[in-house]
């Protein structure tokens, strides 16, 4: 098979490429996300048509945030799409006349990063993306796992905490809310208000207030070396690399990738993660250790992902 395209639906745009075999990325076009559930489904459609002109496409894959069934044809629960089981696949299909298949998109920025990008020559790779929440993909035996009914390796939700902090979802303590992107935010400003001293590069880059500190501003004052930034980025690596610990426990795979947005920081996250799941790995002296990897696509892997799952059918 040659060219399909992948659709990466975000927050504020949906981007569709045209993906060759090796994961290249040959072209691009990005609409605006609209407000309404069914101004997504046209957008989508849209995009595809406008990246299909001048190429021989033969499937479209397409990463959504949400509960997708084991069919990869519904997207049972979108939380910020406000899709219930929509029928994507079928709509889609009908609208562009190719073969559609719908994935969570964690789950295909996993595969992206094991076809293409850090997961290349591993054969069990587990992922955890850190952006504004936590998403994961499991890959055991060069085979991506969705469980039975498409909705394993929910592992931002994972109650870490007993009675912990309260999440989106309704539970309390999942560690998402110790380890993502909002967590690192808090994390800043609690150390922020507590220490303001050890806050000036931070503070400075913001409007000045611990209100006004935001994830951007955290990531360029540990660049520069301040206090509370590099903490909160500690604070955050000991959670995600206790979690790390726990997921060995359950897949033993021989590699973890770490992407998201916290990610691109680098040694500055990934070192302090390693430490932690080295040191919470159980008999860690005795065995073999995963090793933990940043991921390599950035912000493309969902969208590379979804085009290969569509390219394999
Ligand atoms: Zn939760």
């Amino acid at each position: 098979m040659g060219l399909t395209i992948g659709v990466d639906i975000g927050g504020t745009k949906i981007a569709a490429g045209v993906v060759d075999e090796e994961g290249s990325i040959l072209e691009t076009v990005k609409v605006p996300t609209p407000p309404t559930p069914e101004g997504v489904v046209d957008a989508i459609v849209e995009a595809v048509r406008q990246v299909s002109t001048g190429h021989s496409i033969e499937a479209v894959g397409i990463g959504a945030a949400g509960y997708v069934d084991d069919k990869r044809a519904t997207v049972l629960f979108a939380p910020n799409i406000n899709w219930r089981h929509e029928a994507l696949k079928d709509k889609v299909e009908q609208r562009v006349g190719l073969p559609v298949v719908v994935e969570n998109d964690a789950n295909a920025a996993a595969w992206g990063e094991y076809r293409f990008g850090a997961g290349q020559g591993h054969s069990d790779v587990i992922c955890i993306t850190l952006g504004t929440g936590l998403g994961g993909g499991i890959i055991i035996g060069n085979k991506l796992r969705r469980g039975r009914f498409g909705v394993a390796a929910e592992f931002g939700h994972i109650r870490v905490v007993p009675d912990g902090l309260l999440c989106g979802c309704g539970s309390q303590g999942c560690w998402e809310q110790y380890a993502s992107g909002r967590a690192l935010v808090r994390y800043a400003k609690q150390r922020a208000n507590a220490t303001p001293e050890n806050a000036a590069a931070l503070l400075a880059l913001g409007d000045g207030t611990v209100d006004g500190i935001e994830g951007r501003h955290i990531s360029a004052a540990a660049r520069q070396g301040d206090p509370v930034a590099v903490d909160s980025f500690r604070e955050l690596a000991r959670w995600a690399g206790a979690g790390l610990a726990d997921l060995a426990s359950l897949f033993d795979p021989s590699a973890f990738i770490v992407g998201g947005g916290v990610s691109d920081e680098g040694e500055l996250v990934l070192d302090p993660i390693r430490k932690s799941f080295r040191r919470w790995l159980i008999g860690g002296d005795w065995r073999p250790h995963a090793q933990v990897l940043a991921a390599q696509l950035g912000g493309t892997a969902g969208l590379v992902g979804a085009a290969d799952l569509a390219r394999q059918g």
